[in-house]
């Protein structure tokens, strides 16, 4: 019934190779195998890694990228974006989780607080 890699394992290997943030199709580009086929195996996988904090969602790109730390605890961090390369770079402020409830207020429950920063990175913009 287990296959050698599980599904789970072949997507985030994907992702993990390509350093990207990449769209569930990309990934069943990259990872597609005789058992790894279908959208929806994508779907399922990457929400069980997100669920154990190996996987972000990038919500503005809907894309995932890997964690980048290898903790593995559920976490919700931030993003640095560059629209040139797609290089994702996550980051952790507590700083956000805070403004974020101040913001929201007294009454309003946040289920997702999301901080993407966009722009440029070093080498492109030297380049
Ligand atoms: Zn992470
Ligand atoms: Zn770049």
């Amino acid at each position: 019934m287990t296959d050698l890699r599980s599904n789970e394992e072949c997507v985030l290997a994907a992702l993990t190779d390509s350093g990207k943030a990449m769209s569930a199709y990309d990934i069943l580009e990259r990872a597609r195998s005789n058992v790894l086929k279908a959208p929806v195996q994508v779907y399922r996988a990457l929400q069980k890694l997100e669920r154990r904090g190996l996987v972000h969602r990038v919500e503005a790109l809907n894309a995932f990228v890997a964690c980048a730390d290898d903790h593995g605890d559920p976490h919700r961090p931030g993003f640095v974006i560059c629209r040139d390369c797609g290089e994702v770079r996550e980051f952790e402020d507590n700083r956000v989780a805070s403004v974020a409830r101040k913001a929201a207020g007294e009454g309003f429950a946040i289920d997702t607080v999301s901080l993407e920063i966009y722009g440029r990175c070093a080498p492109c913009g030297a380049a």
